[in-house]
């Protein structure tokens, strides 16, 4: 069993940043509404995420480092309308088996809290803590046991980058959530949680570019979309600084980005790649999310009409500002 984890550790986790992801998700699942990151080391040594969800319950502890343990999907139809971020539940348990785990979790009825400690997998220690409501991993050595991967991660400044991108889309599509994200043991940001986007933006990215968004939204029948996106006489941003959320979840997606070019290529001479970020609500049956296990990657079943619906909503906004 341990070593089906440790297989299965290779696909939902290749480095530090697909561990933060997983437990982040976790953390957003368990109805957090303060999440702190703080990495070390690019989070090779130490990553350790802290929340004030649900917590789990100390019967459960155990249970949710079990492969295919997941406390969210009741029965197969949810598998069609999943709200929750997780639903597989493979990523405590591939976790665990790459790396050396501590966790402090306490529900609000329960008068004490639970520690549990796992090394490559094995039970190391638990015992009754005292702590407050919420849930804390710290996950150290990431690939301790997997000499092969670990040689996978790159620089720790890179893997940083990863991570610090990462919470910053969290942090947008997440703006009721307060993020902190410490990196060797300076704030980098902290988001309040209880902002609209743009303070959001200013928190992350500063000043500068925050003053020089502009937004749109629209709607069709049950697809709406909120657009932030820069005006059209800054300079050229690129696309690793276009986000885009759909239904609140952080997407990659390619009809997306090049609805994004089309709009800004006809109106825009100067800047076909601006800095925009995208919020797009669709009815979950119009989408594919499960094409990939990360979830980063989906479908829309209507391509041709998503994309024109972006175009249309960037350009009538354009358009406004040229005149
Ligand atoms: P999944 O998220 O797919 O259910 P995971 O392996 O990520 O699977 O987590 C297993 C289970 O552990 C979850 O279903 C949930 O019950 C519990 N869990 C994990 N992280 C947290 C957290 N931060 N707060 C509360 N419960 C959690
Ligand atoms: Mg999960």
């Amino acid at each position: 069993k341990l070593i089906a984890n440790k297989i299965a550790a290779g696909e939902v986790v290749d480095r530090p940043v697909s561990v933060v992801k997983e437990l982040v998700e976790n953390a957003i699942d368990a109805n957090a509404s303060k999440i702190i990151v703080e990495i070390k080391e690019g989070g090779k040594t130490y990553i350790r995420i802290t929340d004030d969800g649900i917590g789990i319950y100390e019967s459960d502890v155990e249970i949710a480092f079990e492969r295919h343990a997941t406390s969210k999907i009741k029965d197969a139809d949810d598998l069609n309308s999943i709200l929750s971020l997780g639903f597989r539940g493979e990523a405590l348990a591939s976790i665990a088996s790459v790396s050396q785990v501590e966790l402090i979790t306490k529900t609000e009825d329960s008068k004490t809290g639970t520690y549990l400690e796992i090394h490559g997998g094995e039970i190391i220690e638990r015992k009754e803590i005292g702590c407050p409501k919420g849930t804390t991993f710290v996950i150290k050595n990431l690939f301790y046991n997997m000499p092969a991967r670990y040689q996978f991660m790159k620089s720790n400044a890179v893997e940083t980058g990863y991570i610090s991108d990462l919470i910053s889309k969290f942090a947008l599509a997440y703006s009721n959530i307060s993020f902190r994200f410490i990196n060797n043991g300076t704030i980098v940001f902290t988001t309040s949680g209880s902002s609209s986007v743009i303070n959001n933006i200013v928190s992350i990215y500063g000043k500068e570019i925050a003053k020089n968004m502009m937004y749109v939204s629209n709607r069709v029948k049950d697809i709406s979309i909120e657009a932030y996106i820069s005006k059209p006489t800054i300079a050229r941003g690129n696309k690793k600084q276009q986000v885009f959320f759909v239904n609140g979840r952080y997407v990659k997606n390619k009809i997306i980005s090049d609805a994004i070019e089309e709009a800004y290529k006809t109106l825009v001479k100067v800047n076909r790649f601006p800095i925009c970020f995208i919020y797009l609500n669709i009815p979950p049956n119009r989408l594919d999310v499960n094409i990939h296990p990360t979830k980063t990657e989906i479908r829309f079943d209507d391509e041709l009409y998503i994309k024109d619906f972006v175009v249309n909503t960037l350009r009538s906004k354009l358009l406004e500002e040229n005149l």
